[in-house]
Formats: C-alpha cells, sequence, structure tokens
C-alpha cells in the first residue's frame, strides 16, 4: 500500500448528470473515479470532462509528486546522440493544443515557448551534432549556430553552442495546482489514499494515475515497477535570468518567478523520494563549474520519475477487470507525452480503440 496516510474506502454517490442527449455517444454521463491527480490524471479527467462525463478525483496531497518537482521542458533532441524523442513530430501539436484548451480554462500561463541552447562539449560534439542535422526529418529541429542571449554574461564559454528549436517549457506544477483549485471549489476532490481491499463505490469506471505509486497497485502487479529518482535546486541570482533554457553539465532552466531550476540527477535504486545531502553538492557542484555570478540556493526538492522498464507509457484497462483503467509511465518526458497519451485512453474509453501496442498496458502481461 502506498504512503499515504489518510484512507477511502467508500462515499458518497457522486450525482449523475442528467440522461445523455440522443446525439451524444454512448458512455457519455459515465462516473469516473480518478486516483492520483499529477499531470496524468489531471489531463486525463479533464479531457473526460471536455467529453460530458462526471469526474471526480482522490489523491494524497501529503506525498510529492513527479508532477511538482518537474520542469516541464520539452526537448525535441535529447541525449548525447543528438536523437529526436519518440513521435515529437506528433506529440507537439497535441500537446500545445491541450495545454492551450487548459490555460483558457484555468486562467494561467502553461506554455513557455523557449529556445534550448545546449553546449557542445568538444569537436566530437560537434561533429555528432553537424552529421545527425544532415538526417532526414531532423534539420527543423536543429539550428547550429544560435543566438545566445546572455548566456555568455552568466556562464563559462563553451567549446561550441548549439539549439534545439521548437522546445518548450510547460508549468506542470502551475497546472496540476490551478485545476485541482478547480475541482476542490466544485467538492470533486477528495483528499485520501485508496484502500485497495475495498474500492469507492458508486463509479463506473476508476482510472489508476498513480505516478511511481502504482508499484504498490495489485490490480496492476503485472506491470513491472518502475522509478527513477530526481533532486533539483532552485536557486536565484542578482542577474536578470536567462531568456532561454541552457543545457551545460546540468539544466538551467528559468522559473516565471526569476529563479532558476537546477537539475537534475537521476537514481534508479531509492529507498525514499527525500533530498539528499550528497545530490545538493552535486548539483551545486555542476552549478559552479558552469555559472560565472554568485547564487543562492532557495530550494532543494526530490521526487520520483514513473518510469516504465521499456520506457514507454503503460495505458489501458484491466485485462479481467474491465471497470478498471491505468494511465502511467510517464517517465522522464510527462509534458510531452500526456496530451497523446490521455487522448489515446479517451479514445479507448469513449470508442473501445485499443492504444498503440507499444504503450498498451496489456504489453506487460508478456514483459513480467
Ligand atoms: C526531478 C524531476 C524532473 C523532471 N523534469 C521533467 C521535465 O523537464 N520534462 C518532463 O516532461 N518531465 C519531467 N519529469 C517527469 C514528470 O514529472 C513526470 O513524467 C510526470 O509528472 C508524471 O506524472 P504522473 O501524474 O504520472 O505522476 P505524479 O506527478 O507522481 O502524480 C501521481 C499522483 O498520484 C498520487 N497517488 C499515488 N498513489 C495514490 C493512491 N494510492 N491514492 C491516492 N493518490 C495516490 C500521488 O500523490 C500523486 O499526486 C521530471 C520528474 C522529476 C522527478
Amino acid at each position: 500500500m502506498g504512503a499515504g496516510t489518510d484512507t477511502v474506502t467508500s462515499e458518497k454517490a457522486p450525482q449523475r448528470f442528467p440522461s445523455p442527449a440522443s446525439n451524444k455517444v454512448a458512455t457519455c454521463g459515465i462516473d469516473y473515479l480518478i486516483i492520483g491527480q499529477g499531470l496524468a490524471g489531471t489531463l486525463i479527467g479533464y479531457r473526460l470532462e471536455a467529453a460530458g462525463h462526471r469526474v471526480h478525483y482522490l489523491d494524497a496531497p501529503e506525498q510529492t509528486a513527479a508532477s511538482s518537482v518537474a520542469a516541464g521542458i520539452i526537448n525535441p533532441i535529447t541525449g548525447r546522440r543528438f536523437v529526436k524523442s519518440w513521435r515529437i513530430d506528433e506529440l507537439l501539436p497535441e500537446a500545445r493544443r491541450l495545454y492551450g484548451e487548459l490555460e483558457t480554462l484555468l486562467g494561467v500561463k502553461l506554455w513557455h515557448d523557449t529556445p534550448l541552447v545546449r553546449t557542445l562539449f568538444n569537436r566530437g560534439d560537434e561533429n555528432d551534432w553537424l552529421a545527425r542535422s544532415a538526417d532526414a526529418g531532423y534539420a527543423d529541429y536543429m539550428e547550429d549556430h544560435p543566438a545566445l542571449g546572455r548566456i555568455p554574461d552568466v556562464t563559462v564559454p563553451a567549446f561550441a553552442y548549439a539549439c534545439v528549436r521548437h522546445s518548450a517549457r510547460v508549468d506542470v506544477s502551475l497546472l496540476v495546482s490551478a485545476f485541482r483549485d478547480r475541482i476542490s471549489e466544485e467538492n470533486r476532490f477528495i483528499a485520501g489514499s485508496v484502500d485497495y481491499d475495498r474500492l469507492p463505490d458508486g463509479y463506473d469506471r476508476i482510472i489508476f494515475c498513480e505516478g511511481w505509486r502504482s508499484r504498490f497497485n495489485p490490480y496492476f502487479d503485472f506491470v513491472p515497477p518502475g522509478g527513477n529518482k530526481g533532486e533539483v535546486l532552485f536557486v536565484t541570482t542578482a542577474e536578470a535570468p536567462l531568456d532561454r533554457l541552457f543545457k551545460h553539465r546540468v539544466f538551467l532552466v528559468p522559473q516565471s518567478d526569476q529563479s532558476y531550476w537546477i537539475g537534475a540527477t537521476s537514481e534508479n535504486n531509492f529507498t525514499d523520494d527525500l533530498p539528499t545531502p550528497a545530490a545538493r553538492e552535486y548539483l551545486t557542484d555542476r552549478l559552479r563549474e558552469v555559472m560565472t555570478v554568485p547564487f543562492t540556493i532557495t530550494d532543494h526538492r526530490a521526487a520520483i520519475r514513473p518510469t516504465a522498464r521499456d520506457r514507454r507509457m503503460v495505458i489501458g484497462s484491466h485485462p479481467e477487470r474491465p471497470r478498471l483503467y491505468i494511465f502511467n509511465g510517464l517517465g522522464t518526458k510527462g509534458a510531452s507525452l500526456a496530451p497523446l497519451g490521455s487522448r489515446w485512453l479517451l479514445e479507448l474509453l469513449e470508442h473501445g480503440q485499443a492504444p498503440p501496442h507499444e504503450v498498451d498496458v496489456r504489453r506487460c502481461l508478456d514483459l513480467k
């Protein structure tokens, strides 16, 4: 069982919407309970509400959600080999559209188009970058001689720089908190941790969006447990912050409140989700290597990323309990993956259309 304190066993069945209008799909008006209101729970909940369903949310707020610590970077070209992110051409327009809708609904700014400048450390990096940018489908995402803005004013000179185009930052934490305010005001948010032995009554369908804690969920115990701990620092400087994302050994991510998000560490073997002195020292050292102006650490946070062993989302219905669904495995790239993932789950819920096999939870029956 997860680390939550309160236990919810059952609660009053929510009021149903009036009977669905005849021109609506057969599933309209179904009552849903979403367990876990991080990024995954928020996006599928929003889509279901927009489709006319009544949705309640259960979450244990005292637990740290990955969504509250993430930088929300959308980075189409990743890793040392500069590889295009999986399905990025599809993910980007879906993400831009969905976060735009949520900005309108919630009245907050979520999507920030921000160029991502990255350091090329040596000739080898530079050659790899240039070779990759010649590959089909890459040129639009890669810029060889980017404008640096104020990067040289506050960081050490690099061998060379390159820029990833169509990158962005999504304020995932603000999205989750603003959405929670809304559902709380409408009495559709329940604070607490689910009792797996007595799932709440009164809902037609339950969707588990529990992040890494799904490893404690007995219904989906055939999904191999994942999880990767990440720690980050928040720092301020006396200078005006950069107007772009900068990746050196660590990411420098300017925040809306003028501070920087600095991160992150990556640890598969973890025993808790708490900040550690070792990670603080590691991140501070990496920052000192790159930043030439004094900085003050204002916060140090940790959370567990919900990774899947095969690095794909986990979406779908329980093979024997058709009332139970899962949306998980957003891993290190939830901001870009979750909009398309939530659409695939909606299509399953509304039309019975299975998600692509590579993200379907049923593939895990073969993995175990
Ligand atoms: C340090 C760090 C940096 C990151 N940076 C980025 C980034 O730059 N870009 C990016 O795209 N992604 C990033 N990520 C990944 C991103 O945070 C995740 O992919 C995404 O937020 C996962 O969302 P989720 O809703 O699946 O899980 P979570 O955000 O963890 O939400 C799960 C929720 O379920 C609740 N819950 C769990 N079990 C129960 C239960 N039994 N009963 C009730 N409630 C329960 C939890 O309290 C929690 O609120 C980062 C993650 C970390 C940790």
